[in-house]
């Protein structure tokens, strides 16, 4: 087969992303570490005029980290857009260790964002233009289909199953593309470990087939992966990035479901020419991701190193497992039996069951109305699916609800949809 390696990613950048041009004063940024430069140039405050001098960070171990007077005024100053160099190296290694990613080291790049949210909305913005077609692995995660409506761009569903976002509907529509629709989608968005709302991951044969797919279309992918060291399987798949030979995966990782989800840390990893974009574009909007979150996360990861924080994200896994087991015995209790209420599938990562309700077939109304005058809150179908057609799908969170609130909410749920059909 020939060689599909993109060199030139011109042709996938929007007219924006183009437009967008290295801010002078960030240039100066990496200059100051330079010894002996005295710098008259940027309009730094004087962080001596702060009123923050260190920060302590009490483990739940009982262990203590400690961020000093020294690396204080560095985390109260303006810093490097890409992320703090520390963190960025701690993260570069974890890649490597995780995924031996086969690009030259050189080729590919990191950069911290605000959350992966962050990093995905620069990216689509970077990818596409107003009235170009993107393909969406369907059910999606809500928070994109926020970034990509107001962005006037045409979403093409790509469906998924039990196993996953399906390669044979991929080729399909691509190879089936209309002449007469404009330019055939150049960007896959997909969740491939528990999906939200879901739970399902794609297989390890089809993301390799996904991969043939989009190499021979010349397709980017976006591999949103928060939910990667969440899989339940004691041998976790391999990720897109793990096999891209060519530099067509860009990936997005995040720190909110085993960290904090509030400290706001996920970065972004891919070609160099992506991430130099991404980070141009945090030039001109954030300037940088905040330096107390990111040193927090990075003394704590420094502290641990990469087998040890491995060895907690297991164990965040573990709670998860054990939640989602607990859901299930609730749901098998209340919405199985001879006459279910509902039908599911077991989710292999993440913290989401996709629950098809029987005989509604919509579950907005029933969802939003009578489920919430039960007090059970449940999020509808619809609100995944792309073109918000109805759908008798629920997505359920097993992740903060204790075994009796489980219980009782599905006891709930049950009732409610069994009622539905003497109406
Ligand atoms: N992608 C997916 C699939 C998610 O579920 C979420 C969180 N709900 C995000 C991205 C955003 O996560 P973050 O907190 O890292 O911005």
């Amino acid at each position: 087969m020939s060689s599909t390696r993109i060199t030139d990613y011109a042709t996938y950048i929007s007219s924006r992303s183009a437009a967008r041009k290295p801010s002078a004063v960030r240039a100066l940024q990496p200059l100051l570490a330079i010894p002996g430069m005295i710098s008259l140039g940027g309009g730094y405050p004087d962080t001596a005029t702060f009123p923050f001098e260190s920060v302590t960070m009490k483990l739940k171990t009982g262990e203590t980290l400690e961020i000093g007077k020294e690396d204080m005024a560095k985390v109260l100053q303006y810093n490097a857009t890409a992320g703090l160099p520390q963190l960025v190296s701690w993260l570069r290694d974890l890649q490597i260790h995780l995924h031996h990613p086969p690009l030259p080291a050189s080729e590919w790049d990191i950069c911290v964002t605000t959350g992966s949210q962050d990093g995905l909305a620069k990216a689509f913005e970077m990818l596409l233009e107003p009235g170009q077609p993107i393909l969406v692995e369907t059910p999606a995660y809500s928070g994109i289909l926020a970034i990509l409506r107001p962005a006037g761009v045409k979403i093409v569903e790509v469906p998924s199953d039990s196993d996953g976002l399906d390669p044979t509907q991929l080729r399909r529509i691509l190879s089936s593309w209309p002449s007469d629709a404009g330019p055939r989608p150049r960007v896959l968005y997909t969740v491939p470990e528990g999906g939200n709302p879901t739970g399902n991951s794609t297989m390890w044969e089809r993301k390799q087939e996904v991969y043939e797919v989009c190499a021979e279309y010349g397709v980017i992918i976006l591999e949103d992966d928060p939910y990667y060291l969440l899989q339940f399987s004691d041998k976790p798949q391999p990720s897109y990035f793990s096999i891209d030979v060519d530099g067509r995966v860009l990936r997005f990782d995040s720190f909110s479901k085993v960290l904090s989800s509030g400290i706001r840390v996920g970065w972004c990893t891919g070609p160099k020419q992506l991430v130099e974009r991404i980070v141009l574009h945090g030039q001109a909007s954030n300037l940088h991701p905040s330096n107390l979150s990111q040193e927090l996360v990075s003394s704590y990861l420094h502290h641990l190193g990469h087998v040890a924080y491995l060895e907690h994200a297991r164990g965040v896994r573990d709670h998860y497992a054990h939640k989602r087991d607990l859901f299930l015995k609730a749901a098998e209790k209340h919405l199985g039996g001879p006459q279910p209420a509902a039908e599911w599938v077991n989710p292999k990562a993440g913290m989401f069951v996709w629950l098809k309700l029987v005989g509604v077939a919509d579950s907005g109304k029933l969802v939003r109305e009578k489920a919430v005058e039960r007090k059970v809150l449940l999020l509808p179908g619809e609100e995944f699916i792309p073109s918000g057609r109805p759908t008798p799908f629920v997505r359920a969170a097993f992740s903060t609800a204790t075994e009796e609130q489980m219980d009782e909410a599905l006891r709930r749920l049950g009732e409610l949809v069994r009622g539905e059909w003497q109406a």
